[in-house]
């Protein structure tokens, strides 16, 4: 038993399991790279958009080189040193302020005297643009057709702007290495970020826009144009400046109109793909994480908790293009779902499987239990025809060697052999029966019959084999015939297996009892109650003695010899005959075993 249960273990229950844990393990997989699918697409939006953006600001630089070369090919362009100013903002609107400063620092236009945004810029960036003293600034400049990005910046200079703005935000990683520039990704959850975005170094894709302090003489070098931006109380300055190839002494430079420029940026293309904007939806982030134009309108979130976001670059620093998933329960409850599923799959398939495995078991042990009661039975049956022959050969051979003088004695002793001779006949019958049952070769000769004179002549038949015993037998039945279809030999052979045991099992108290009666309901049916007062059928035996073989008491500990089929013919017999054999306890202790039979009706054969 051990030995299979250890096998249906190690060959059904271990393996089941094991696959179930892959199965596990493979969704886990593919969820991940699904995730991961999915943070890619999107990152790839954000991306995108963030470049659209910053083409608006190169455009911007674009602009104002042609404005200056315009001015400078115009009629009294010797002037324009000094008229910069109001000749820019006349023509063209994105300006604040135009300035004119040469590379020594002598600051022509505007003047510190003029309108109040002139008194304001020349406060705010005179000093610098006259390289009177560098400034902490964000910056980016062209040189012959060529992006020159802030390279110089070491990567471990975080600038105060830079750590304000990281602790604002919380989430903001600081940068590590020198990466492209427009590679600005940046994760705002980061267990939500997949391994890819590890670049081939190893190194994760932080934020990499920094300040670095330089003087504005510098930061031109000997580039054509460029973008500065700097941070002044919290608040962006954003510079552009161009050089013309026809005076490279003179810088001419512009302070952006903040606001304005965040009105050429908006809105965010309205032109996501269907699908994704089922799913997302992009903000433009400012420096100070508010939202400068939004898709789909109307859309609120927190701001600062982007499932992916893009840097727009040194132009304008801190700025986010940002992209928010619309439902971000919906990937969590999918995945919950999934995992529910194959968790049910696996718990319903490996219940199937013990459900199974207990099947196999139960029958293999039912097989176990069977063999070896059909071996006990090999061996009580030879015991049992052991018995008698020995008790026949040695009665008979006493009288045949003249050895018993008294008459009394000699009939004593036939009467045993006649006893023992009956007993031997009734096993031989029993185990005859039993196996044409089991071969369904057993016939039966219905006829009509009076079962109570059947049952009375078969009790005094068997009447003074147990009073030699010294049994009280008593029996009660109506005189009137009671007619029932069946065959006499094998109703006498039910009475005769239930008065044998009632003698077996009598445990001492040598009483039978046999009650005969006829009821009505449901059917007309007669009722033979075999009773006596031994040992009783232990508790939760009562059906299990009606198996094939099975023994309540067995001949070891009770010393009760028996082959476990005399209750199996009776009730095999009695069911055949449209009737049932069954178990009651009798109060006061004993046993009690009901025969019940169908009267036939007046008019069948
Ligand atoms: P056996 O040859 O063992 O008597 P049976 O099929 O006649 O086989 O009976 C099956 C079992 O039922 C017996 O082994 C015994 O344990 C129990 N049994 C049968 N009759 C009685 C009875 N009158 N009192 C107590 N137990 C009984």
């Amino acid at each position: 038993m051990k030995k299979i249960a250890l096998m249906f273990l190690v060959a059904v229950f271990v393996p089941s399991l094991l696959l179930a844990w892959l199965a596990v393990r493979s969704l886990r997989d593919t969820q991940m790279a699904l995730e991961r699918q999915r943070w890619l697409l999107y990152q790839g939006v954000a991306d995108s958009l963030a470049k659209e953006a910053d083409d608006v600001l190169a455009s911007r630089q674009r602009e104002f080189g042609q404005q200056v070369e315009a001015m400078l090919a115009a009629p009294h362009a010797q002037d324009i040193a000094f008229t910069f100013d109001d000749r820019l903002r006349t023509n063209w609107t994105p300006a604040n302020v135009g300035f004119v400063v040469t590379l020594q620092g002598d600051m022509s236009c505007p003047s510190p005297y003029g309108r109040p945004a002139a008194r304001a810029f020349y406060a705010d960036n005179g000093k610098f643009v006259c390289n009177i003293q560098s400034a902490e600034v964000y910056w980016n400049s062209t040189k012959n057709g060529m992006n020159v990005a802030n390279q110089a910046v070491a990567a471990d200079n975080n600038s105060t702007i830079n750590n304000n703005y990281n602790s604002s935000l919380g989430q903001f990683f600081q940068s590590k290495s020198s990466l492209p520039v427009k590679q600005n990704l940046r994760n705002i959850v980061p267990q939500q970020q997949p391994a890819m975005t590890q670049d081939e170094n190893g190194a994760q894709n932080y934020s990499k826009v920094s300040s670095s302090e330089a003087e504005f003489r510098q930061l031109v070098g000997d580039s054509t144009e460029g973008i500065v931006a700097r941070f002044l109380e919290n608040k962006l300055s954003l510079l552009l400046w161009y050089r013309s190839p026809r005076d490279t002494n003179l810088i001419f430079g512009a302070e952006m109109s903040v606001p304005r420029l965040k009105e050429g940026l908006k809105p965010v293309p309205d032109d996501l793909d269907r699908a994704l904007r089922d799913d997302v939806a992009v903000a433009l982030l400012d420096e100070n994480a508010r939202p400068v134009s939004i898709t789909p309108a109307g859309f609120q979130a927190n701001w600062k908790h982007p499932f992916v976001a893009t840097e727009l670059g040194e132009g304008l620093p801190h700025w986010e293009m940002a992209v928010y998933l619309l439902n971000p329960a919906k990937l969590a409850a999918s995945a919950r779902t999934l995992k529910l599923m194959l968790g049910l799959l696996i718990v319903v398939l490996l219940l199937a499987i013990c459900a199974g495995g207990w099947l196999i078991v139960s029958d293999l042990n039912r097989h176990l239990t069977l063999a070896r009661q059909k071996t006990d039975f090999v061996s009580n049956v030879s015991h049992e025809l052991k018995t008698p022959l020995t008790s026949i050969r040695m009665f008979s051979e006493l009288l045949a060697e003249g050895r018993v003088g008294e008459a009394e004695k000699q009939r004593s002793y036939l009467h045993i052999i006649a006893a023992e001779a009956s007993r031997l006949s009734r096993l031989i019958n029993n185990v005859l029966d039993f196996s044409r049952m089991e071969r369904g070769e057993k016939k039966y000769d219905f006829q009509r019959c009076d079962i109570a004179s059947l049952v009375r002549e078969t009790v005094e038949t068997y009447r003074p084999h147990l009073e030699a015993n010294g049994f009280q037998v008593r029996f009660e039945g109506p005189d009137a015939a009671i007619t029932v279809n069946g065959d006499r030999d094998a109703m006498a052979q039910i009475v005769v297996n239930l008065l044998s045991n009632a003698e077996k099992y009598s445990d001492g108290q040598k009483e039978v009892e046999v009650q005969l009666r006829q009821a009505q309901e449901p059917l007309p049916y007669v009722e033979v109650r075999i009773m006596d007062r031994g040992t009783g059928v232990p508790r939760g035996c009562e059906e299990k003695i009606f198996d094939k073989f099975y023994r309540a008491h067995d001949s070891l500990s009770s010393g009760i010899q028996g082959s476990g089929l005399g209750l199996t013919l009776a009730r095999q017999i009695a069911r055949a005959h449209g009737g049932d054999v069954v178990y009651q306890s009798r109060d006061g202790g004993g046993s009690c075993f009901i025969l019940r039979l169908p009267v036939a009706n007046s008019q069948s054969t």
